[in-house]
């Protein structure tokens, strides 16, 4: 049995206290922290936590703005082996109390501002400890801190031991917890930066949320094992961006962030010259906005797929063909397939669930054993929920969720077809396919099309142009215009809102 610390922080630090002097993170203020102090500052919050009573296991929430400090705050838990569980500041209290009852952590680190109703929340359920850490760094956390042990033994993990705890945002039901190990993590994190080549002298530009598994694993993990400097944004700012581009080498961001540099005419190759890697996932990136970066920045940006439960499960390739409208291939060590209903695995060309097994596969849902046996094929697979197709290389197409399949009339209608249509039509930004009850059809197909200037279109010359495309099954019956598509913290359209929306039209 091998006897090395599969502590993902014992991981990471083996790779960064190599170069301790180096900038490990700078603000967009020019404020610098090394790797020495990454290490110092997260050896005093692990030993605070460790003093406060936590041991192994124990989950700590967190609630807090993005910087510098949240990062470490991150590591010094999986450094003591605590379960990090990161909340969006965007939860409500009502949420929050949910996660705090759901979790019981043994210890809640929040907003300054909204201590009060946090220690309010861990009275009633029995959390002894909330601790504050501001967007300045400053706080309880900060304070107690201070006088801390500067040194502290990252806590031996084997390899399934729990790293962190992330709810998904699932649109029916409550959030569920994703238990991910700190092997989970740390094979996804070491297959990512293999595959898209991290070499010394990389920076990498972060502009990333921290309570997500793309900003705080996929970007972090990465930079972190290459001993890179990051520039850490507190959060998208084109401007900022534009300005930090220069002195970076690769960017990690959801379309939107694309769509946004591309809405500014003074984006162009000028501001990309030293760039090597522009990342795109969480949500689909569209062909028009893959072709207009190439045109603008004659970069090809590269599109990944992955999932809360999973981090990065396939990606385009660095050398070789990156397609547009694609996630590319399954990541090495993880095995995909398509499969119809009845679990049969599909060829090329055939839409069906994606399921997949591989080291980076969650280790099931928190206190959710039915819903984990459910999500997970007799033969070890997790279901992913997403619809795909498979093409003769092997590069796979993400349809969409099977939750927002729409049955109309017994024909299966997958959003994402229908979208590519009218996404093709001049004038038209983007748009989304929903399914809304009808009495006749079971589903009627809808769409909701953002189409600024208008270009002369019409509900009727939408459906119009589409029945020439499309089957007839597939035409929307409605057609809403909109000037933007209602979306979360992550880029990602909320169907459900748009299908609850649309419900009575
Ligand atoms: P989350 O758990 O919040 O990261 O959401 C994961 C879901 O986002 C996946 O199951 C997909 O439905 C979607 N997703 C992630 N990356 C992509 C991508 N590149 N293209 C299309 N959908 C994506």
């Amino acid at each position: 049995m091998s006897t090395t610390n599969a502590n993902l922080y014992a991981i990471l630090a083996d790779r960064f206290m190599a170069r301790a002097a180096e900038p490990a993170v700078i603000t967009p203020e020019g404020v610098s922290y090394t790797y020495a102090d990454v290490d110092r500052v997260s050896a005093r919050y692990a030993s605070l936590l460790v003093g406060l009573g936590l041991t192994k296991g124990d989950r700590v929430a967190v609630q807090v703005e993005k910087s510098p400090e949240a990062l470490f705050l991150y590591l010094a838990c999986l450094r003591a082996g605590l379960a990090y569980l990161p909340l969006n500041t965007a939860y409500p209290e009502a949420e929050l109390d949910y996660f705090i009852e759901d979790a019981e952590p043994g210890a809640v680190v929040c907003r300054p501002e909204s201590e009060a109703m946090v220690q309010g929340l861990a009275a009633r359920r029995g959390v002894a400890n909330v601790l504050t850490l501001g967007g300045d760094g400053g706080g309880s956390l900060a304070e107690r801190a201070a006088n801390q042990s500067e040194s502290f033994e990252t806590v031996p993990c084997a390899e399934e031991d729990l790293a962190a705890i992330l709810y998904t945002s699932g649109t029916t039901g409550r959030p569920k917890g994703a238990m991910l190990s700190h092997l989970n993590l740390s094979s996804n994190a070491i297959t990512l930066h293999r595959v898209w080549g991290f070499r010394d002298g990389d920076v990498l530009l972060h502009a990333l949320p921290l309570f997500h598994t793309h900003g705080l694993f996929v970007a972090c993990h990465c930079a972190l094992l290459n001993a890179s400097t990051m520039y850490l944004c507190p959060r998208f700012d084109a401007d900022v961006v534009m300005r930090l581009l220069p002195r970076s080498t690769v960017f990690m961001g959801v379309p939107t962030f694309y769509t946004r540099l591309l809405a500014r005419p003074e984006f162009g190759a000028e501001q990309c010259s030293g760039m090597r890697l522009f990342v795109s996932g969480s949500a689909p990136l569209l062909t028009q906005t893959f072709e207009e970066f190439q045109a603008r920045t004659g970069h090809t940006i590269l599109e990944r797929y992955g999932m809360t439960e999973c981090g990065m499960s396939t990606s385009n390739p660095l050398d070789g063909a990156r397609k547009a409208g694609t996630v590319g291939l399954p990541l090495p060590g993880v095995s995909l397939r398509v499969v119809d209903e009845s679990g049969k695995a599909l060829g090329p060309g055939e839409v069906g669930g994606i399921e997949f097994t591989g080291p980076n596969v969650f280790r099931g849902y928190w206190r959710r054993p039915e819903k984990t046996a459910e999500d997970f094929t007799a033969d070890g697979y997790f279901r992913s929920g997403d619809m795909g197709v498979l093409d003769e290389d092997g590069y796979v197409s993400i349809v969409g969720r099977s939750k927002d399949l729409i049955i109309s009339g017994g024909f299966n209608v997958y959003p994402k077809e229908v979208e590519r249509c009218i996404d093709d039509l001049d004038g038209v930004v983007e748009s989304a396919v929903v399914g809304v009850s009808d009495a006749d059809f079971g589903e009627r197909v809808t769409a909701v099309v953002v189409a600024p200037d208008g270009h002369g279109l019409s509900e009727d010359g939408v459906i119009a142009a589409l029945k020439t495309r499309l089957a007839g099954y597939k035409v929307p019956k409605r057609v809403f215009f909109v000037d933007e598509l209602p979306r979360n913290a992550m880029g990602k359209v909320q169907k459900n809102v748009l299908r609850d929306r649309y419900e009575s039209a």
